[in-house]
């Protein structure tokens, strides 16, 4: 059976990009939120554990992933 995908917590993420002085609650154009333990790995919607990050980079990021075999 495939364990069940968890969903970001919008909320969450918003209210620590507010945090972190992000207009809106959101990552600027051209940029996007990444999580660094993967949620579909247990991370959560944490401080710690969010990051924002330019697409091409986090574009990057998942290719590296699925290049190991991570994703
Ligand atoms: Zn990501």
């Amino acid at each position: 059976m495939m364990p069940k995908k968890r969903e970001a917590d919008e909320k969450k993420i918003k209210k620590i990009l507010e945090q972190r002085g992000y207009k809106g609650g959101k990552a600027p154009r051209g940029s996007e939120v990444h999580h660094i333990k993967p949620l579909a790995e247990g991370g959560k919607d944490t401080r710690e554990n969010i990051r924002v990050v330019k697409t091409p980079q986090h574009r990057l990021i998942h290719k590296n992933r699925r290049a190991r075999g991570d994703e």
